[in-house]
């Protein structure tokens, strides 16, 4: 990986999660990432956000920040039950994911949906992981490469840059199955997305590309060297300390 791409580890905890014991899980987290001199990567974890102030400050002097997990496009106004970036950057996140499978399948987000909540998440400052994913029918079908083509040049936020945005890809047919891409799949659709992005922005080249789907302590090492694989979004594996922190250690 060039010096120039820092690895990102993003745990995104989903629905999941209550307050006594998620501040143990990140007190945890931060305590064995403080324990490397000079981490060599950037660890996240998005909370439900109700736990982000808590956790924000629980993980204050770590390596470990915290971000959101889906945003409003707006800034404000009459829209119940969902949350502005402003909002999340208040609570302490620095981050905010955008497009998960989740999102894009459960509330029917569209790639132009995602890429205004992901320019919302530019405008306050905060950096923007865009996912983007093949489904397991559009694999079999063979259009996994046009797919992602489409999701990344339609997604992406107007200003992207290699510090404002982060892509991470997620077969939606690898989350939370423990069925993983294998390595060469991986690299291809990473190179892919490299090229891609080549085509949209000025420093595509230092723009870190996440991997994310079925990653734990096992496999994080094998998925971690592939070319262009600059980090991990995982989910399930990051909801404990004792499960992430192999994970972690992979780059840090
Ligand atoms: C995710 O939800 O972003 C994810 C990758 O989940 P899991 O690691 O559980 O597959």
């Amino acid at each position: 990986m060039p010096e120039t791409r820092r690895p990102l580890i993003a745990g995104n905890w989903k629905m999941n999660g209550l307050a006594d014991e998620s501040l143990l899980q990140i007190k945890d987290l931060a305590a064995r990432a403080s324990k490397i001199s000079a981490p060599a990567c950037d660890v996240l974890i998005c909370p439900p956000a109700t736990l982000l102030r808590d956790l924000a400050k629980a993980a204050v002097g770590s390596p470990v920040t915290v971000g959101g997990q889906d945003c409003h496009a707006n800034g404000k106004g009459a829209h119940t039950g969902d949350i502005s970036v402003a909002m999340l950057k208040d609570s302490g996140a620095h981050y905010c994911i955008v497009g998960h499978s989740e999102r894009r399948a459960d509330h029917g987000e569209t790639n132009e949906d995602v890429k205004s909540k992901a320019e919302a998440v530019l405008r306050e400052g905060l950096i923007a992981i865009v996912c983007v994913g093949e489904t397991l029918a559009e694999r079999e079908a063979g259009t996994t490469l046009s797919v992602i083509s489409d999701q990344v040049k339609n997604s992406l936020p107007l200003g992207a840059t290699a510090v404002n945005t982060v892509i991470a890809y997620e077969p939606v047919w690898a989350i939370g199955t423990g069925k993983t891409p294998t390595v060469l799949d991986v690299q291809t659709v990473h190179a892919h997305i490299r090229s891609d992005l080549t085509g949209l922005m000025n420093d595509a080249n230092r723009v870190r590309i996440l991997y994310g789907g079925s990653v734990k302590g096992s496999n994080a090492a094998e998925l971690m060297a592939v070319e262009n694989v600059d980090g991990a979004l995982v989910g399930g594996a990051s909801l404990t300390a004792e499960d992430f922190w192999p994970i972690v250690n992979v780059c840090i």
